[in-house]
């Protein structure tokens, strides 16, 4: 297994829509992106991360989000797609493409999505909390959309302008 690098805002490929991964791409190939997806997610202490956020311009990605319950969501979700949200919730939203910028963003409270695991095969999850802010967040990502497009016209412009001062002092890249 390796660990990817992780893009940081604004590389192009965060802000472009990703491809559907096609029936003849569920392989070994994949397979290994995904395990090494995982790895480099954990490494980097994320809840979740895309394949857009390792240069890789498809639509899937994996997540590993600690529940109440003390069990943890951990999925891949390939060709994701929200089908039904329902309530609210706002709290702090972090990015492994925003390293060390946290913002509040408003999300839904529940998701149920439906996506392809690494066999192919469709399935269908129901989560809250959490887990829908991430999934929510993470589909936003292989539409080529970041959290910065989520929060308030305010919220934006405080975030810009922390992204301007990490990159001053070299703490972005
Ligand atoms: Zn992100």
């Amino acid at each position: 297994m390796s660990i990817l690098s992780i893009l940081h805002y604004p590389d192009p490929v965060l802000l472009t829509v990703g491809k559907p991964v096609a029936d003849d791409e569920f392989n070994e190939e994949l397979q290994t992106l995904v395990s090494d997806m995982f790895e480099t997610m954990e490494r980097a202490s994320g809840v979740g991360l895309a394949a857009p956020q390792i240069g890789v311009s498809k639509r899937l990605f994996v997540m590993d989000v600690p529940v109440e319950d003390g069990t943890r969501e951990r999925h891949v979700l390939v060709n994701p797609e929200i089908v039904r949200v329902e309530g609210e919730q706002t709290g702090d939203e972090g990015c492994l493409s925003f390293p060390g910028l946290y913002q509040v963003v408003q999300r839904e409270m529940r998701v149920i999505a439906r996506a392809r695991n690494i066999e192919g095969k469709e399935f269908e999850l129901d989560v809250a909390d959490l887990a829908a802010r991430c999934i929510l967040h993470e589909t936003d990502h292989c539409d080529g959309i970041v959290f910065l497009d989520r929060m308030t016209p305010l919220k934006r412009q405080l975030a810009k302008r922390k992204i301007k001062t990490l990159q001053k002092t070299g703490k972005w890249n």
